[in-house]
C-alpha cells in the first residue's frame, strides 16, 4: 500500500518542479470523505484512489491527473459536490472528476459480444478529456489487481471479461501498451487460470532448454550492428501469456509445438539508423517473406511505430524483431499518455492546454506523421463523435447518430415499435417523444396497440428509418381517408343523377384518368384532384344534368344549394306572407326543432335564422324586419336539411376516418367538409351534414364528444 509520501517521491522523480501541496490537500480530502468505507478486501476505502494516482505517476502524468485520480470517487460515492471540488481544486480538476463518474456511472451496465464494440465508443465519446479515460483505466487496472478481495467467484468471472473485451482493447486504443497488457494478464488468470498455468510452465521448460539463446542472439545482433556503427540497445522480451494463448487458438497450436515466444526490440536514437539497422539484419539473415511491416512510415491509428520484421537467425530459430526509437519506444509502452505527458513538460502553463480533448490529440499524432495508412481508421473515430450510444431495457447498447429522439430509438428497435410508440421513459422518467438523447441514456419506449405514427413526429427524426416509416404510414392513412371521402362523393352525384354507383362503372375510366385501381380515383377525388362531376362525365358522356347553371365544386355546391337532399319536397314554415321567397341562412343551418326567425332582406325575400344565431345581433337596431316564424307539419323530412359543425380535432394520422365513420354510423351524411386552419397538434374543420331535425344533429354531436380524439364540437351559430 502506497501512501502520501511515496505518492509524492514518485511525482518529483520526473517534476522537479512540481509543488505536493496539492496533493497532500486531495490527499486529505479523499481519506476524509471516504472515511468509514472499506474495500471488499477490507481495507480503508481511500487507499484505492492513491493506488489509482500511483500508477498514473508512474505514467509520468500531468499533476491535474493525479489529483483527479486522488478524487476520482468522491462524486459518486461520497457527499462531495462539484461545486465543493471546483471551489477546493479549481474547475479543471472538477471537470475532470466530473468525467470519471459519468463513466463509473455506465459501467455498471452489462454489455458482452458484439455490444463490446459500441461501449468501447460510448466510453471513448463520454470521455471528452483523455485523462478522464486514462483514469478511469487505471482505476480498472487497480481493480483487477485486487480482484481476488471478492469472494463472489462469478463476479471476479463477469468483470475480468468486460476488462478483457472493453478496458484492454480500449487501452490499445489509445495506445497505453504497457495497461493493455497487465489488464489482460490479469483478467486471463481470472478466466483460464489453467492455461494461464499450462503456458507459464511450457514458458519456464523452454527458457531452460534454450538457456543463452536469446543472449546469443543479442550478442550476435549486437556484434553486426556495431561493425556497422550503429549504437543500439537490444532486449529480448518474452511474448505475453495472453498473447500466446490467442495466437495458439488462432492458429490451432498445441503447447508442443510452442517455441516462437521471444521478441527482440532494437532501440536507437533516430529513425535514419532504424533503416540502418533494418539493412544489416536483413543482410545477415533471411527475412520471412509476409512478415515485414513498416509502421514507420505508416503508422497505425493508434499512433504505433515500429518496424516489424522476422528473420530466420542463428540454428534456424524464427525471431521477431522490432526496430524503433526511444522516443517510439515510450509513446509504444505509454501511448497518448506519453504524449500527453512529453507535451505538458513543454508548455509552462496547463492552461493552455486546458481544451484538450483526445480526439484533436488522436489526431494530432497521426497528422505528425505521413499520411497513415489506415486513415480511413482515423476518420472512424472522428465519425463518432457525430454519434450518440444509448441502452434498450435489455441492456443492448444502440447506436444512434447525434440529435436522435426516442422516436428514432424505438424505430432503431424495429418498425412495428416505432408505429406503436405512444410515449418514452428515459433514465426512468417520462421524456417528451421530441427529446434529444444523450451518450448512456437508458431508454424505454412505451407502445400502445392503437397507436398510430404521428404527423408531427416528422419533424424531429432524425435517421432516415424513422422518416420513410412515418412518412409511409401517412400516405396510406391520407390516401385511405381520401378515397372514402371521394367516393362518397361519387356516390351522391350518381344518386343525384339517378344512377347506381358500382365499382365496375369506375373500373372502366381508369385510362381515361391515368389511375391503375378505383381507389386512385377516389382518392384523386377525395383530395380535389379530380371534380367528382368530371369522373362521372367521363362515365356516362351523353348525359345531360337538368341543372343549367351547375357549380364549379363539390363545396361551392353545398353553399349554393337550398338546403336539404330532398329539395323537392317543400319546408312549410308557419308565419310567413304568403308568395314572399324564403331561404335558410346559411351561417347557422337552421333545423326542424330550433327556434327560429325570419329576417326579411330587401329583394331577397326572408331569411331563417335560429334564434340564437350571431348574425341577428347585425339586425338588432332594426326590430321592423324581424318576423316571428316556426317549423309546420312535415318540416323534419328525413335528410332534409343541413346541420352545420365546427370541430377541432386533434392532427393523427386516421383521424378524418374516424370522424366521418363516426357520423355515418349515427345516421349522418356529410354533404361538404372543409379544412379551415391547421397547426401542428389541432385542425379545425368545418362539415355540413344532411341531418332530419335538430336532435339527429345533437345525437351526431354527443357521439362526436364522446370520441377522444375530438377536442372540440360545436354547431356553427353564424359568422
Ligand atoms: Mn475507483
Amino acid at each position: 500500500m502506497i501512501d502520501q509520501e511515496q505518492l509524492v517521491d514518485q511525482i518529483k522523480s520526473y517534476k522537479t518542479d512540481f509543488d505536493p501541496a496539492i496533493i497532500e490537500r486531495a490527499y486529505d480530502y479523499a481519506k476524509k470523505m471516504h472515511e468509514g468505507q472499506t474495500r471488499a478486501s477490507g481495507e480503508p476505502y481511500y487507499t484505492h484512489p492513491v493506488e489509482v494516482a500511483s500508477i498514473l505517476a508512474g505514467m509520468k502524468m500531468d499533476t491535474g491527473t493525479i489529483v483527479t485520480a486522488i478524487l476520482h470517487d468522491t462524486l459518486e460515492d461520497t457527499d462531495a459536490t462539484y461545486e465543493d471540488l471546483e471551489k477546493q481544486f479549481g474547475k479543471e480538476v472538477a471537470d475532470l472528476v466530473n468525467g470519471v463518474s459519468k463513466l463509473t456511472r455506465i459501467e455498471s451496465q452489462t454489455v458482452e459480444g458484439k455490444q463490446a464494440e459500441n461501449f468501447r465508443k460510448l466510453l471513448l465519446a463520454m470521455s471528452e478529456d483523455i485523462r478522464v479515460l486514462l483514469v478511469k483505466l487505471a482505476d480498472r487496472l487497480h481493480n483487477m489487481r485486487t480482484l481476488q478481495g471478492f469472494k463472489d467467484k462469478d463476479k471476479q468471472r463477469r468483470i475480468a471479461l468486460e476488462t478483457l473485451e472493453i478496458y484492454a482493447p480500449l487501452s490499445e486504443r489509445i495506445g497505453v501498451h504497457q495497461m493493455k497488457e497487465e489488464l489482460e494478464d490479469l483478467a486471463f488468470d481470472v478466466l483460464n487460470s489453467e492455461a494461464r498455468e499450462s503456458i507459464t510452465n511450457r514458458l519456464d521448460y523452454l527458457r531452460k532448454e534454450g538457456k543463452g539463446v536469446a543472449d546469443t542472439i543479442i550478442k550476435e545482433l549486437q556484434s553486426h550492428l556495431k561493425k556497422a556503427d550503429i549504437k543500439a540497445e537490444i532486449n529480448g522480451r518474452e511474448k505475453t501469456r495472453y498473447s500466446i494463448w490467442k495466437k495458439m487458438q488462432r492458429k490451432n497450436v498445441a503447447f508442443e509445438q510452442l517455441s516462437d515466444i521471444m521478441a527482440f526490440r532494437i532501440v536507437m536514437e533516430s529513425v535514419e539508423e532504424c533503416y540502418h539497422a533494418l539493412g544489416v539484419i536483413h543482410s545477415h539473415y533471411p527475412s520471412v517473406p509476409g512478415r515485414f511491416k513498416d509502421y514507420i512510415s505508416t503508422p497505425k491509428a493508434n499512433g504505433y511505430r515500429s518496424i516489424h520484421t522476422t528473420v530466420m537467425g542463428p540454428a534456424q530459430q524464427r525471431i521477431e524483431i522490432q526496430i524503433r526509437t526511444r522516443e517510439m519506444h515510450y509513446e509504444a509502452d505509454l501511448g497518448v499518455a506519453a504524449h500527453w505527458a512529453y507535451k505538458e513538460g513543454e508548455m509552462p502553463s496547463l492552461k493552455d492546454v486546458k481544451k484538450y480533448r483526445w480526439l484533436r490529440e488522436l489526431l494530432e499524432i497521426l497528422e505528425q506523421e505521413q499520411r497513415p495508412e489506415d486513415f480511413w481508421e482515423n476518420t472512424k473515430l472522428e465519425l463518432f463523435q457525430e454519434q450518440v450510444f444509448v441502452f434498450s431495457p435489455k441492456g443492448d447498447l444502440i447506436e444512434m447518430p447525434n440529435g436522435a429522439t426516442p422516436i428514432d430509438f424505438a424505430y432503431a428497435i424495429h418498425s412495428d415499435v416505432g408505429d406503436r410508440c405512444v410515449g418514452a421513459k428515459i433514465n426512468s422518467r417520462i421524456a417528451p417523444l421530441n427529446t434529444k438523447l444523450a451518450n448512456g441514456d437508458q431508454v424505454d419506449i412505451i407502445t400502445a396497440k392503437t397507436q398510430n405514427p404521428s404527423p408531427t413526429w416528422e419533424r424531429f427524426v432524425v435517421t432516415g428509418k424513422a422518416r420513410s416509416h412515418i412518412r409511409k404510414f401517412i400516405r396510406n392513412q391520407q390516401r385511405g381517408e381520401y378515397a372514402t371521402l371521394g367516393k362518397a362523393m361519387l356516390q351522391k352525384i350518381f344518386r343525384q343523377e339517378g344512377y347506381d354507383f358500382t365499382e365496375k362503372a369506375v373500373g372502366g375510366i381508369l385510362k381515361k384518368f391515368k389511375a391503375e385501381e378505383s381507389d386512385d380515383i377516389y382518392a384523386k377525388v377525395g383530395s380535389g384532384l379530380l371534380v367528382a362531376r368530371d369522373v362521372f362525365k367521363a362515365i356516362f358522356p351523353a348525359h345531360k344534368t337538368e341543372v343549367a347553371k351547375r357549380p364549379s365544386s363539390e363545396m361551392d355546391q353545398a353553399t349554393m344549394l337550398r338546403p336539404g337532399k330532398n329539395k323537392d319536397a317543400p319546408v312549410p314554415i308557419k308565419g310567413l306572407i304568403p308568395g314572399m321567397a324564403m331561404h335558410f341562412a346559411r351561417c347557422c343551418h337552421p333545423l326542424p326543432g330550433d327556434r327560429i326567425v325570419g329576417i326579411v332582406t330587401t329583394g331577397k325575400g326572408v331569411t331563417i335564422h335560429t334564434i340564437d344565431c350571431e348574425t341577428l345581433e347585425t339586425f338588432a337596431d332594426t326590430p321592423e324586419r324581424w318576423l316571428d316564424v316556426s317549423w309546420g307539419e312535415g318540416s323534419d323530412t328525413p335528410e332534409a336539411h343541413v346541420g352545420r359543425l365546427n370541430l377541432t380535432f386533434s392532427n393523427e394520422a386516421g383521424a378524418l376516418g374516424t370522424i366521418t365513420t363516426v357520423i355515418a354510423a349515427n345516421g349522418g351524411n356529410i354533404t361538404n367538409l372543409k379544412i379551415t386552419s391547421r397547426s401542428v397538434d389541432f385542425w379545425d374543420i368545418v362539415i355540413d351534414i344532411y341531418v332530419n331535425d335538430t336532435k339527429h344533429l345533437n345525437n351526431i354531436i354527443a357521439a362526436l364528444r364522446a370520441t377522444p380524439i375530438i377536442a372540440s364540437v360545436e354547431r356553427s351559430r353564424g359568422r
